[in-house]
């Protein structure tokens, strides 16, 4: 049971003493908040842990506490392995990216996770398919084991909660979220602050790499399936970092009549990475699990080897296949 899995966890953070904490590439609000709330769990218990990513924290994650400490191994490499490694909010190994340099062979490995692709690649795994978010299961996780709350550690597991369900609006937002997001307010976290920086705030290059992306919209014939997409020029003219994106594949989404709207970026010559928002007919997680990536039913992703004018039409056959 989620329970027992508690349970465990709870014994894993208990038996070590020096631990890795890491999440996926390319890391969200949820990854970045559930990377901080297990170090705050950590300092809590008086351990010793180092936050790890493969790349940059997104810059509007940066006021978060101790954002800072999170080491992108990118810039600043570290000199040894770790025994005891904890991953938050990956799906499957391959999301924890090149922080897998840093774990010892035969490394112990605690799992914790919401995505219902994942495939239990812990020692130890945490998870709960039906949560909002990781950020969901380590609230319950800090509440079982009697670790204190406080304004910056309640600040980070709503943003989890926040960003994960697109501002309380998918349908993950479950009674229980909203408790939660009801107790967190309660330890002084400011909601409507938290909303604009992470949600509604915009940089001047993402509205132009949007308006450059919009501009690629096509539909297939029954309008059931929307796509925009973007190519590393996009990216250059505009100066767009790739958090930029984010949000984008909503767009196509969103159309009336539409069921799977996608976003497609050629991240190099020969790469493609794919994200799929579906309005509920089709499991868009199944599919990209199809094409080597996962996610979630409504939100899911993948990466594929090619070029755009050979993967977009490969793709979009692929999902009207499933309607
Ligand atoms: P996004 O489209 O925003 O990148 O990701 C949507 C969801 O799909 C997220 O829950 C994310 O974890 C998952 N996802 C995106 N890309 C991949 C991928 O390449 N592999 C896996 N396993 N999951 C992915
Ligand atoms: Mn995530
Ligand atoms: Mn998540």
């Amino acid at each position: 049971t989620y329970e027992q899995a508690l349970q465990q966890g709870k014994d894993f953070l208990l038996e070590h003493d020096d631990y890795l904490i890491v999440s996926h590439v390319q890391p969200d609000g949820d990854a970045v908040s559930s990377t901080l709330t297990v170090g705050w769990l950590l300092s809590c218990l008086g351990k010793k842990f180092t936050m790890l990513n493969e790349g940059p924290i997104p810059q509007r994650m940066h006021f978060l506490w101790h954002a800072d400490q999170i080491v992108n191994m990118s810039e600043q490499p570290l000199d040894r392995k770790f025994n005891a490694v904890i991953c938050v909010d990956c799906a499957d190994f391959q999301r924890v990216g090149l922080t897998e340099n840093y774990f010892a062979e035969n490394a112990a490995i605690l799992n914790i996770d919401h995505h219902p692709t994942n495939n239990g690649y812990g020692s130890v795994n945490v998870i709960k398919p039906d949560a909002a978010a990781t950020a969901e299961i380590l609230f319950d996780l800090l509440e079982m084991m009697d670790v204190p709350v406080d304004q910056a550690v309640a600040t980070a597991i709503y943003t989890g909660l926040l960003t994960d369900t697109g501002g309380f609006r998918y349908s993950s937002t479950s009674p229980k979220v909203m408790a939660a997001a009801s107790r967190l307010l309660g330890y002084g976290v400011d909601g409507p602050h938290l909303a604009e920086t992470l949600l509604e705030g915009m940089t001047l290059s993402q509205v132009k790499v949007l308006k450059r992306a919009l501009d690629t919209l096509a539909l297939s014939e029954d309008g059931k399936v929307a796509w925009v997409y973007v190519t590393p020029e996009d990216m250059i003219a505009t100066g767009a970092a790739n958090e930029d994106l984010e949000g984008i594949v909503n767009y196509p989404r969103n159309i009336h009549g539409v069921e799977v709207g996608i976003l497609f970026k050629q991240i190099n010559d020969n790469a493609v990475k794919v994200s799929m928002r579906s309005a509920g007919k089709v499991d868009v997680a199944a599919l990209a699990h199809a094409f080597g990536g996962g996610g979630h039913v409504r939100a899911a992703g993948c990466r594929l080897d090619g070029r755009l004018d050979e993967i977009i039409p490969r793709m979009v056959e692929q999902v009207r296949a499933e309607l």
